[in-house]
């Protein structure tokens, strides 16, 4: 007979495990939480301890400096947390992001179940960060921010080798270039994606939450080098890697002739977030699956229920229905679109 007890539910606080008594990537302060990655929909800060990967470490100590205990667990390493058995594996997405394995521990003698969360994925793997790996569950409880056929990234070389263009014309114009991209995790896939290409067309440049989080990334073990932080005015041709937020700053006024901008994300693939960023230029690159990603890794879990949590939930779980799959969505606080800074 199967169990009945889920191992996984949703609590106001967020997604607990109340055999083991503690949250995953929980949305309000708790005693315990496991966090999947740093992106700041998933790694609030208030928690008492906070268990992640031991490659998600150097991140999660950048971002969550207060939180009074932080562990880290190998990935592949099993930990036993009251009557469960919780085990991290690589997600790819960022530096040390983990799916969370949840497996009951049988003492009567019933096959223990396997509870599988994905936090966010992607299933292309680069030098920036750990091999998704696909890890087989009874329940997947998944992300699908890009849960619509529509969602097909382009090579990301491609991409590359467009944005390199971009770049060349702008010092050919003797303008600089301002790159938009997360801090944490986009921006060094693409400065480690950059730096393969040189000689570059100009000199590079970081903002300083791309540095910190690159130090972050150093501290893991990523080469990465050290990249200076943007002067007063920047010289033309050069390029700086720098969030969303710094767009229409006081610093990027004051620049003369003004930067042409550009951004790297999934989201630039779709028409609407173009018009929205009238004026820069979108080169497609994500760190979530796109859909056939989020259907291969889905299949790769050989789950016999599914459990959609942020993004496109509806759809997708529409066209698992329509497969035959056991698919229900759960609300969350995650953001698919969160501004990262
Ligand atoms: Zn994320
Ligand atoms: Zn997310």
């Amino acid at each position: 007979m199967s169990r009945s007890l889920p191992l996984v539910v949703r609590r106001p606080e967020g997604l607990y495990c109340p055999e083991g008594g503690f949250f995953i990537d929980p949305w309000r302060p708790v005693d315990r939480a496991v966090i999947t990655h740093g992106h700041a929909d998933h790694a609030r800060p208030g928690h008492g301890h906070v268990l992640c990967s031991m490659r998600g470490l150097p991140v999660l100590k950048a971002r969550l400096a207060e939180t009074p205990s932080l562990q880290g667990l190998g990935f592949g390493q099993r930990l036993r947390l009251q009557d469960v058995w919780v085990s991290l594996h690589p997600a790819s997405h960022v530096l040390g992001a983990s799916q969370v394995l949840i497996e009951s521990a049988s003492t009567t003698g019933s096959p223990a179940e396997r509870w599988l969360v994905s936090g966010d994925y992607r299933v292309e793997n680069d030098p920036s960060c750990d091999a998704f790996e696909p890890v087989r569950a009874d329940v997947f409880i998944s992300e699908t921010t890009f849960g619509l056929p529509i969602y097909r990234w382009p090579k990301v070389a491609d991409e590359i080798a467009s944005l390199l263009r971009w770049w060349q014309d702008c010092c050919d114009e003797g303008r600089a270039a301002v790159l938009y991209t997360y801090a944490l995790g986009k921006a060094q896939r693409v400065l480690l994606a950059l730096l393969q290409q040189a000689p570059l067309p100009g000199p590079l440049f970081v903002h300083a939450s791309v540095a910190r989080m690159n130090q972050a990334y150093r501290e893991a073990g990523i080469a990465l080098p050290e990249l200076a932080t943007p002067p007063a005015l920047l010289p033309p041709g050069a390029m700086v890697l720098a969030p969303m937020a710094v767009q229409g700053s006081g610093w990027m006024q004051r620049q003369r002739p003004s930067p042409a901008e550009a951004m790297v994300s999934g989201w630039m693939l779709v028409r609407g977030h173009r018009r929205r960023h009238a004026g820069v230029r979108g080169f497609v690159i994500s760190d979530h699956a796109d859909w056939p990603g989020l259907l291969w890794a889905i299949d790769q879990t050989q789950a016999s229920r599914l459990v959609l949590t942020h993004g496109q939930t509806s759809s997708m779980a529409r066209y698992l229905k329509d497969r035959g799959h056991d698919v229900e969505t759960l609300e969350t606080e995650f953001d698919a679109q969160a501004a990262d800074v």
